[in-house]
């Protein structure tokens, strides 16, 4: 094969119709607010465990949609609860994430 110098990579395209959504469901039976969520980020900008970890509240929510496993983000979380005075649709961020975690046990 000829050598052009690039590879093509994988394609990151997620077909949401197959993503499987269960747990996005059962957290928003939990959590109703968690569909309010406009994805604007304040809470990531806030989030004090970010920097080190990558965690986001809207990372989590997001990945939730895609059917995607979100736990390494939330084992990161310290439950400090700035997220939650951010959040301009006034979710309670923390009691979503203690919810979300006790869906994993
Ligand atoms: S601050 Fe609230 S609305 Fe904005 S991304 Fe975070 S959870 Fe969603
Ligand atoms: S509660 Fe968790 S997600 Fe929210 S700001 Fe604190 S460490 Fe970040």
């Amino acid at each position: 094969m000829m050598d052009f110098g690039f590879k093509l990579s994988k394609s990151a395209t997620i077909d949401l119709d197959r993503a499987g959504t269960e747990r996005y469901e059962k957290l928003c039976a939990l959590s109703p607010d968690a569909r309010t969520c406009m994805a604007c980020g304040s809470c990531s900008a806030t989030c004090t465990a970010a920097s080190f970890s990558g965690m986001s509240v809207r990372k989590v929510i997001l990945g939730l949609q895609r059917g995607q496993d979100v736990r390494p983000l939330l084992s990161a979380c310290m439950l400090c609860g700035k997220c939650t005075l951010v959040c301009p649709r006034g979710i309670n961020t923390r009691r979503l994430i203690l919810n979300l975690s006790k869906s994993y046990d």
